[in-house]
């Protein structure tokens, strides 16, 4: 059985608390791991030492590139043991084992991408509108950074953050989702492995309500970054008001796919499986809400349906398997009631709304490819995150409708849109109030290129060289190298 215990000052302790949780496998609801469950106190002891590690200088003002350097060696560890953090992930979130191999890829990339990012701002040089002087800027890092991540993308998500703080220069107490710790204690010890100083990686186990509500409300805290839900995040925000802590918050999304008349529509069809059915649906930026014109809807519906037909659910660990289980029952029980709500609705269930019948699959928390066509602007199943495999499928006329329709949401995570006209392609991506938007694609990222949402969304941008400062303060250094002195008040 695969254990797990909290990385706190350099060492692994199982805590004040002798409480432990049991790791569960989606596909069968079997237990994969035990772990230690910490509270406020091994929150605090994180806390305390990330800010030893950071006011005593050794970190903050270690070369940007011997961070790097570190950093390097870090996605260095992660190539090694790729596949067996893949499966490790697999084993934790039930995804198929190809996709976690897809996220260690990233995963990999992101380390090295913010490892190289580390050294290359030597600040900026003003011109001073004073004469005998000099005015630069600086960035220095923020200092402490608590960090919470969702069940999701494990350790895509951790390492979002963990990678451009400590490029940066900050120190870090890392809060895994409690259900899913598995892949981020693991990079954890290569972090160890890597030779980061003691107390610059910290990782605290523990229910959100507890260690991640500490993280949030300590003053010992500068700053707070967030991925998961929106209510989750707004209580965040309130807590970290105690010190004005800096707050970075990427939060749900509704996002909308739009399919114009003149689009190439076997690959919008394709496209609009990939922008749902990884991971059952369960992202952030799944495309669950397709918009499609007039001309071609009842042909695409048909399409998808048929697509959707053939979707292979089962065992993550089975290289046929296209879609694997939902993360948790509880969570299933949220997309089964999702759906029940679309059908008071009226939206018209054209596949799934079940779970499946195959009995090797009825342990775990499986949940069919559902359609829902002729959907309605101000349904809830169109308005809110339902984060599973659900498709709704809505019939619009012309653009300005649909962009007034898809820009009708409290979320503005990302859109995509399909059309082979070249000025409406400006026209729309400039129209939408998303923080990405496609053309002829969906679910694209990078870790060159920022994420983040508009509106209840987020706030602030992971990746791209805006991920690394969000891990900085900004500082005008103003000297004064005039050799006599305005003597104004005269002595
Ligand atoms: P969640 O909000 O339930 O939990 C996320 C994390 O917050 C967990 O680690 C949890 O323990 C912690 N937490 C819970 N209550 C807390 C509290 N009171 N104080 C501090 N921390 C607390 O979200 P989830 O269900 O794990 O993740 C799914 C959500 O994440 C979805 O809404 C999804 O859209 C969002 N998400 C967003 C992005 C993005 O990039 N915008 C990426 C992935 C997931």
């Amino acid at each position: 059985m695969i254990t797990g215990r909290h990385y706190i000052d350099g060492q692994w302790v199982d805590g004040d608390s002798a409480k432990t949780r049991d790791i569960l496998n989606p596909y069968d609801a079997s237990v994969i791991a035990r772990v230690a469950e910490g509270g406020r106190a091994e929150a605090q002891a994180a806390i305390k030492a990330a800010r030893k590690a950071f006011d005593n200088g050794g970190w903050s003002q270690t070369p940007a590139a011997e961070r790097g350097k570190l950093l390097f060696k870090l996605a260095e560890l992660i190539e090694r043991d790729h596949e067996e953090l893949a499966r490790l992930e697999s084993l934790d979130t039930g995804k198929t084992v190809e996709e976690s191999r897809w996220d260690m890829d990233d995963i990999a990339g992101i380390f090295r991408y913010f490892a190289g990012l580390a050294d290359k701002d030597g600040g900026e040089v003003i011109e001073s509108p004073i004469p005998d002087s000099t005015s630069t800027v600086v960035r220095e890092p923020v200092g402490v950074c608590g960090q919470i991540s969702p069940w999701n993308y494990p350790l895509l998500q951790a390492s979002w953050k963990m990678a451009p703080a400590l490029a940066a220069g900050c120190t870090i107490v890392m809060k895994p989702s409690e259900i899913t710790p598995l892949t981020t204690l693991k990079v954890t010890e290569l972090a160890e492995e890597a030779g980061f100083p003691k107390g610059v990686v910290n990782t605290v186990l523990g229910p959100g309500p507890e260690v991640g509500a500490e993280l949030s409300e300590n003053t010992g805290v500068d700053l707070i970054s967030f991925t998961g839900g929106i209510a989750t995040g707004k209580t965040i925000m309130r807590a970290a008001a105690a010190n004005v802590k800096k707050v970075a918050l990427e939060l749900g999304g509704k996002n909308p796919n739009i399919v114009f008349d003149d689009a190439d529509l076997a690959l919008a069809v394709d496209y609009a499986l990939n922008g749902v059915f990884f991971h059952a649906g369960q992202i952030c930026s799944a495309g669950a809400r397709v918009l499609v014109q007039n001309g071609i809807y009842d042909q695409f519906v048909k399409a998808l349906k048929l697509r959707m037909e053939r979707i292979v659910i089962g065992n993550g660990f089975d290289e046929k398997t296209q879609m694997g289980p939902l993360i948790s029952a509880d969570h299933l029980a949220k997309v089964e009631s999702y759906v029940e709500v679309a059908r008071k609705e009226g939206a018209r269930l054209v596949l799934g709304g079940k779970r499946p019948n195959d009995p090797a699959l009825q342990q775990g928390y499986f949940y069919m490819p559902t359609l829902f066509a002729d959907c309605e602007n101000d349904m809830r199943i169109v308005q809110e995150e339902v984060f599973g495999p659900v498709i709704t499928v809505e019939r619009f006329s012309s653009e300005e409708e649909v962009i007034e329709r898809a820009n009708s949401t409290i979320y503005g995570l990302s859109a995509g849109f399909w059309t082979r006209d070249a000025d409406r392609m400006e026209r729309v991506s400039r129209a939408l109030r998303f923080g990405t938007v496609w053309i002829n694609d969906f679910n694209v990222y990078f870790v060159q290129a920022p994420w983040g949402g508009y509106k209840q969304s987020g706030l602030g941008r992971e990746l791209g060289k805006i991920g690394l400062e969000e891990y900085t303060e900004v500082k005008h250094v103003f000297r004064n190298h005039a050799t006599k002195a305005l003597n104004w008040f005269g002595a």
